[in-house]
């Protein structure tokens, strides 16, 4: 039998550039690729690949799929868009892994990173995660509203450049809007707010605002929103869009 393996990948946010060279001679190798719809469309094709296609919410069936699979011999992908680690299918497949058969803690997995939308995002604006910064995601489909809200306050107390990922979906349209009265309660209104869409991909959005402004109707599941700190810096253009940086000697 030949020896299963478990490539964890990670496709960045959409632009192929952002593909890493290891992610990309992964999704050649894998005989099975699995993972939520979207992001296995965007792997190259491979002739005689089976790919397991699925809805988003089934995270650990998914991994028990991939890890049963390597356990009889395969070799599989299983996929997720920007970094597999945050908030995406590596902590799915390890979860499996220490609730499920024990002969899987022998399996060759291998979590391949990629680039995270946060990155993607700061990087098009200038240094905005240049300081201390953390990433929360706004969705209670795995946690209760109230762990969200309270990490929010905290973050928000600590001076802390957020990155928001999850932040609304059909599911949960209202949610936003709550994070912003919340944050409207505990930040100056001039905070730097930035709504980034799609970013790497054909219909990507950029918006730099502030607390004060910030239009959460414009904020849909493909967005990350980054909350500037104390530190969070703009230094106007002329017509080009400002630079947006957090500077590392704030105090
Ligand atoms: N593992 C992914 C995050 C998955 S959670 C990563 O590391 O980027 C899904 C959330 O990520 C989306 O709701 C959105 O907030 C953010 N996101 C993913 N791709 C994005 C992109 N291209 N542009 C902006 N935000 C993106």
């Amino acid at each position: 039998m030949s020896e299963g393996r478990i490539y964890i990948v990670g496709l960045g946010p959409g632009d192929s550039g952002y593909l890493t060279q290891d992610a990309l001679a992964a999704l050649k190798e894998a005989e099975d690729l699995i993972g939520y719809a979207p992001y296995v469309a965007r792997a190259p094709e491979r002739a005689g690949q089976i790919r397991v296609a699925s809805d988003n919410r089934v995270e650990l069936d998914r991994a028990r799929e991939a890890l049963a699979r390597a356990a009889a011999g395969r070799v599989v992908a299983v996929v997720s868009g920007g970094d597999p680690g945050v908030f995406a299918m590596a902590a799915a497949v390890f979860e499996a892994v220490d609730e499920g058969d024990p002969s899987w803690r022998e399996l060759d997995i291998r979590v391949l990173p990629g680039i995270s939308a946060m990155q993607a995002v700061a990087a098009r604006l200038g240094a905005p995660l240049g300081h201390d910064f953390c990433a929360i995601s706004l969705s209670d489909n795995l946690k209760p509203w109230e762990k969200v809200a309270q990490r929010l306050e905290h973050a928000a107390r600590g001076d802390f450049v957020m990155a928001l990922y999850n932040p609304a979906s059909r599911a949960r349209p209202t949610q936003i809007a709550d994070a912003f009265s919340l944050l409207r309660s505990l930040l100056p209104p001039q905070t730097p707010v930035i709504f980034a869409r799609a970013v790497g991909r054909e219909d990507e959005e950029i918006l730099l605002t502030n607390l004060e402004q910030a239009d959460v109707s414009l904020v849909d599941m493909a967005t990350l929103v980054v909350i500037g700190a104390s530190g969070t810096r703009i230094v106007p253009r002329g017509n080009a869009r400002p630079w947006v940086y957090t500077s590392r000697r704030a105090p």
